[in-house]
């Protein structure tokens, strides 16, 4: 006799992650290639003769530093093994197998895994013909089974942003017992002037929840630490299905370190800004379409073209993140891994 594992695990997509290939260049996970931030460096080197000791539980070093940095209670705030985690936390805390969970798509991958994981009902919203989010089908999908509603924005892996008055509209209409996920896990490379900053909406609505991440503009991946500002009952929920010391020390400590480094972290963020406008440029130059974005990799909707741009590029050692049959995301690195992955979608053609 066999172990008897859950019959619809069978039918949970994998999550790919983007490849690595030695001796190639990786722009496929979004990670920052510069590294993370010195100063965070620094204090991983100095906390490395700790580990022997469990992490704070409680996350409370970084929880009243992250409530200092956004002017929030540190009961308003939740800490979690990557942000990811976090999502998988939020349909714990809101779910059962009859709840339903809406989400764009294509989105960020994981959100039909964890939901299909926890054992909700997941639905997936199509996003519209320019790649952004449909708020107005979003709107039309929610039912009384409804409790949650992932936002990603920009979204991934289009890059596509929400604008402020969209989404406050948006918000106006949704239930008051819905709670909607405001994913800003690029939040950092934003700079459109009309974009929405999820941690004041929180403010002022009770149904918000804004998760960030140290996984991306601070360069973090490797150690796993996102946050959810939320209202406190939400914040406190996260708590509660938290596994135990989830959120390592390493992890805790260089992100304080990070949020403390804000002008290193500024800096960074502006190269990557200027290096995503001229990438994009250049691929509007050489005849692709592609949506703007407002992340730190954009989106080439190649439909059937995908795999056939995706080998190019390997050919090329350039890695990009493919989608069969729907596109290639490919993240903004430093200046020479762009020039590489330019001259391959040069000769690719667009
Ligand atoms: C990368 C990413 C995350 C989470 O990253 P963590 O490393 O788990 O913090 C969350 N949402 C989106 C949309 C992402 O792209």
């Amino acid at each position: 006799m066999s172990v008897r594992t859950r019959a619809d695990l069978e039918q949970l997509p994998p999550y790919v992650a983007g490849r690595t290939v030695p001796g190639s260049i990786k722009l496929a996970s979004n990670e920052v290639s510069e590294g993370p931030l010195p100063s965070a460096v620094t204090a991983i080197n100095q906390a490395a003769t700790e580990v022997h000791r469990y992490p704070d539980m409680g996350v409370s070093a970084l929880t009243e530093a992250l409530a200092a940095h956004y002017d929030v209670a540190p009961e308003q705030i939740a800490v979690g093994c990557g942000s990811v985690a976090l999502c998988e936390q939020l349909v714990q805390a809101t779910c059962t197998a009859e709840d339903e969970v809406i989400f764009p798509w294509r989105s960020f991958e994981a959100y039909p895994i964890i939901t299909q994981v926890v054992g909700a009902r997941q639905v997936k919203v199509p996003l519209t013909g320019e790649h952004a989010l449909d708020l107005e089908a979003m709107l039309a999908a929610i039912t009384t089974a409804t409790r949650l509603v992932f936002v990603c924005t920009p979204n991934n892996p289009t890059g596509t942003l929400v604008r402020e008055a969209e989404l406050n509209a948006f918000l106006d209409r949704v239930p008051g017992d819905v709670l909607v996920v405001l994913d800003e896990a690029y939040f950092e490379f934003v700079d459109d002037p009309e974009a929405p900053d999820g941690v004041e909406i929180t403010r002022v609505r009770d149904n918000v929840v804004s998760m960030r991440t140290f996984s991306k503009a601070y360069g973090l991946a490797g150690l796993r630490a996102g946050y959810a500002i939320a209202p406190a009952k939400v914040a406190e929920a996260l708590r509660k299905v938290t596994i135990p010391f989830s959120v390592n020390a390493l992890a805790q400590t260089a992100a304080i370190a990070s949020l403390q480094a804000q002008d290193e972290l500024r800096r960074r963020c502006a190269d990557v800004i200027a290096e995503r406008g001229r990438v994009h440029r250049e691929l509007v130059a050489m005849g692709y379409e592609l949506p703007e974005t407002q992340a730190n990799f954009v989106w080439l909707p190649l439909g059937e073209r995908t795999t056939a741009m995706n080998e190019h590029c390997l050919e090329n050692r350039v890695v990009v993140r493919a989608f069969v049959g729907e596109g290639a995301r490919v993240t903004i690195g430093q200046t020479h891994e762009n020039d590489a992955f330019l001259a391959a979608a040069k000769t690719f053609g667009g």
